[in-house]
């Protein structure tokens, strides 16, 4: 297999473009973020009063005036726009949809809806993930394992983009059978890279140390699109022996935060958007380690604008600047459940996922597991044993499990043979059925 003389992406001029701005504005101060941050808020509230009616009447409900001057409070003060606003008035949510490309997203959190994407856009979101994975060292067309949503139909499940000089294995199929097909491919291509959903990289990494077969020296992990728990993290760094690198974004392109250099916390990038974390009664969030809620205005979008977009993803704050990297840039500690990772007992507590982050050997003797709920204070824990599996090892897992989750919480074992990924490739490990609608109610 023969690398790609040119990156598919360099081909675009506006995604070059927003590379050379990324790093130019590297070194920006926070008052030159604040001032190219007001001045693309100014052009985007502009931009979607005059050429959209639904914000238009939105904000004139609001109280608001157009010939006023923007300040970052005039922002804050103007009302949220909601996935289900977007989803039941799209046209009058939308500037233009000529050239531009339809997506749809939600399956997270159990509200799909779509959009109209431009372009530009896109390539600017492209080149802003570039930016970050830059920071560890990635640059287009290195050399790359990819397991990420995309159907594969070869027999092999694996196939060679040369555009982008990656080899794509299916992770619909994470099984020991094809996951040693994966290794031996890899072992002729030699990534530098695995980019990968957390889940499919934990279940790879757990399949290699197990079966202690050997793989090549990679330079990093790049994950994405999931919560990268720390179990998984630890997981990855000592199987590969390399350092695992996460950001959270979204398709809806209006927040994106990556790690740095140094640190395993989410920068976010100023000059994709502006994030606000709020508190359940719309709040500031300034206190490290309180949660809020991601509400994003995103720069990138003009075709469907997103202004005081709610999220329904939430963050943990640590600080306005990386005290590693020093960019004077938003910094969270972490992401919270993107909705479904919660689980709600019989009391109705809400209890986030990471709440089973275990830092030990306790899942060791199961392939894999996933918590199902579609009853309050009652879910159901199946699992994939392996040999080693006793009735010991499940009561203890379930006595621990039940230490975590309190006695308002009924936990149901069952075994079972496989666990299915989702319509995207994607190994959740909480089925929320329950209709939960924020983590403030
Ligand atoms: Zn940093």
């Amino acid at each position: 297999m023969k690398a790609a003389l040119v990156h598919q992406d360099l081909r675009s001029r506006d995604y070059r473009d927003w590379r050379e701005f990324l790093r130019k504005a590297e070194g920006w101060s926070r008052a030159e973020i604040e001032a190219h941050q007001l001045a693309q808020l100014r052009e985007v509230l502009r931009h979607a009063y005059e050429t959209t009616p639904g914000y238009r009447e939105l904000w004139q409900q609001a109280g608001y005036d157009p010939q006023a001057s923007i300040s970052f409070e005039t922002v804050r003060q103007l009302p949220f726009v909601e996935k289900e606003t977007i989803r039941d008035r799209l046209e009058a949510f939308t500037s233009f949809k000529t050239r531009c490309k339809y997506v749809t997203t939600g399956g997270s959190t159990g509200i799909p809806f779509g959009f109209y994407r431009d372009g530009t856009a896109f390539a600017r979101e492209l080149a802003s993930k570039a930016h970050q994975y830059a920071r560890v060292g990635w640059k287009e067309g290195d050399p790359q394992l990819v397991f990420r949503g995309t159907v594969i139909n070869a027999q092999n499940r694996i196939q060679f983009y040369p555009r982008f000089n990656e080899l794509r294995c299916s992770s619909y199929f994470l099984t020991p059978e094809k996951m040693e097909r994966y290794r031996v491919a890899a072992l002729t291509y030699r990534p530098q890279w695995l980019r990968c959903y957390p889940s499919s990289g934990f279940l790879f990494a757990r399949f290699l140390e197990e079966s202690g077969r050997e793989f090549p020296p990679l330079q990093g992990i790049l994950c994405a699109s999931e919560n990268l728990y720390d179990y998984q993290r630890e997981t990855l760094r000592r199987v590969f022996g390399c350092r695992v690198f996460s950001h959270y974004g979204h398709f809806e392109l209006s927040a994106l935060a990556g790690f740095c250099e140094n640190a395993d916390t989410y920068h976010v990038l100023p000059q994709y958007g502006y994030a606000e974390l709020l508190d359940p009664q719309g709040r500031p969030v300034a206190t490290p380690g309180q949660m809020g809620e991601i509400v994003a205005t995103s720069f990138l979008m003009r075709a469907t604008p997103f202004v005081r977009y709610r999220t329904r993803d939430y963050a943990v704050f640590q600080s306005h600047e990386c005290p590693r990297c020093g960019r004077p840039y938003d910094v969270w500690e972490r992401i919270e459940g993107r909705l479904q990772e919660f689980v709600v007992t019989s009391t109705g507590r809400w209890i986030s996922m990471t709440a089973i982050n275990m830092h030990d050997n306790i899942f060791d003797h199961l392939k894999q597991f996933q918590f199902v709920q579609d009853q309050r204070g009652v879910a159901t824990f199946n699992y994939v044993p392996k040999v080693s599996c006793t009735p010991a090892v499940v009561a203890d897992i379930h006595r621990r499990l039940g230490l975590k989750f309190g006695d308002d919480m009924q936990l149901v074992m069952q075994p079972v043979e496989r666990i299915e990924p989702t319509k995207r490739g994607k190994h959740r490990f909480l089925i929320q059925k329950l209709p939960l609608q924020g983590h403030d109610n």
